[in-house]
């Protein structure tokens, strides 16, 4: 057996790999990833693929970057990892700092993953109302078809039913709320329009609920796993200011978004004039979040970390000689230093090469490059800063899984979403690289439709 093919049978033996139905791996094999370059990945027989996903929407600035491997390395020679409790570090400070400037939320709390970070939001609202003496504000909100992770308390509040049915006897009951995604639009309808209907009937919801309501969790921008849902950002102003209306906190997860995905630093806020969301907002503070959550692209795609930003008046709520009045909730790799250091030179590199500007002259190519598919059955043809999908018009039931498979013989990794081809790309990707790209894509729907 070559080392290739015994990795893949000893990993289907000993590794139960996610979001899989193992036996499907019966005559679909997996891959093994050797090692990474750039925008590459590339096999144990030397097969290359473009990463077009980023892998699963974390990696930022490409595999293999010098940068962030440095600077792991370094921190790697004085602290790898000390509990959050009853101390601190150098690393967890900066970063923290950082992303306080950032977002305008000056108070840093930390987990390993996108779900932990849902779950902390969730009970950090649900306490900050108890210890203000509203213990009735119990409840949740979200939008339809929405994304927050797969542990319990994420998976209550998230509405895929692929990844919710069969669980639904063991989850919290929330609402889901209209969603503004504008492929739901009425023929004729300006997604501004529709963004501001939603918008009324979240409004409609809150008088009536808001005594019981603790929090809406919202995506901002783009609902990624729902297909890269994308929506007018009319729909966040209204939402902030409904929230504010009738008390109820809002929670942005910016989980995928985040770190310059949609076109600016942040979906929901950003510590900047030109590029608020909120452009109508003259009380830039007013137009904060309550709580962000931030995983994912936080350390560029190297280490686990993520992490709850919150405002001041919601920490405060918490600060009492009372321990319980505290939030006693913990992870062991809280604040891990190796990861926190690749968050800072993650968030260097946006600093010194301007990321955010300079990403747009590479949306703007792929924007123009897109057009080449547009001779296919597709519709909803869109973007938002470095994300671009489509939806693919085709009565395949197996459409996704035969897309993945062509697109993989053709040195391309995406992964379809139902009917939904995205391009989330590393934002290290260059224009022969976005060419090689769209020419794979072009070929997979040319054998496909
Ligand atoms: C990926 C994701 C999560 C969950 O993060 P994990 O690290 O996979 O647990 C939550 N919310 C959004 C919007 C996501 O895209």
């Amino acid at each position: 057996m070559s080392d290739s093919q015994s990795i893949l049978t000893r990993s289907l033996k000993s590794v139960w790999h996610p979001c899989t139905q193992m036996k499907q791996h019966e005559n679909f094999p997996l891959i093994p990833i050797q090692k990474g370059d750039g925008v590459w990945l590339i096999d144990t027989d030397g097969n290359r693929y473009l990463d077009a996903v980023s892998s699963w929407w974390v990696n930022l600035f490409g595999h293999n970057n010098p940068r962030i491997k440095d600077a792991i390395k370094q921190q790697l020679d004085t602290l790898e990892h000390v509990m959050l409790a009853g101390f601190t570090h150098a690393p967890v400070v900066e970063l923290s700092e950082k992303l306080g400037k950032l977002t305008g939320l000056g108070h840093a709390f930390y987990a390993s993953d996108g779900a932990s970070a849902t779950e902390i939001a969730l009970k950090m609202s649900f306490h900050c109302w108890r210890n203000s003496g509203k213990p009735q504000k119990t409840r949740f909100i979200s939008l339809q078809n929405s994304y927050h992770g797969e542990t319990l308390g994420a998976l209550g509040v998230t509405d895929v039913a692929i990844f919710k049915d069969t669980y639904a006897p063991l989850l919290m009951q929330s609402a889901q709320m209209p969603s503004p995604d504008f492929r739901l639009a009425e023929a004729g309808e300006s997604a501004e329009d529709f963004a501001l209907r939603c918008a009324d009937a979240l409004e409609k919801y809150v008088s009536v609920h808001h005594k019981q309501l603790a929090a809406f969790i919202i995506e901002p921008l783009v609902q990624c796993a729902a297909g890269m849902g994308m929506y007018h950002p009319i729909y966040l102003k209204r939402a902030r200011e409904i929230c504010t209306q009738y008390n109820v906190h809002l929670i942005a997860d910016e989980i995928a978004v985040g770190f310059g995905r949609t076109g600016s630093m942040f979906a929901s806020y950003n510590d900047c004039d030109s590029a608020c969301t909120f452009a109508s907002c003259t009380k830039r503070q007013d137009c904060r979040p309550d709580f962000i959550c931030l995983s994912k692209g936080i350390t560029g795609g190297y280490l686990p970390l993520s992490c709850v930003l919150t405002r001041d008046e919601i920490y405060q709520a918490f600060y009492d000689d009372s321990t319980v009045r505290g939030f006693l909730h913990s992870h062991s790799y809280t604040g891990n230093p190796l990861a926190c250091s690749a968050a800072l030179a993650t968030l260097a590199m946006f600093e010194s090469d301007n990321v955010i500007e300079s990403n747009k002259a590479k949306t703007a190519y792929i924007q123009t490059k897109m057009q080449a598919l547009t001779h296919f059955p597709i519709q909803h043809l869109r973007h938002q800063g470095m994300i671009s999908a489509f939806d693919v018009m085709t009565q395949n039931p197996h459409f996704a899984k035969d897309c993945y498979a062509a697109a993989l013989s053709n040195g391309l990794l995406i992964r379809p979403i139902g009917n939904t081809i995205y391009f989330m790309p590393p934002y290290t990707i260059t224009e022969s690289e976005i060419d090689l790209m769209i020419a794979a894509t072009v070929k997979v729907l040319q054998k496909l439709i």
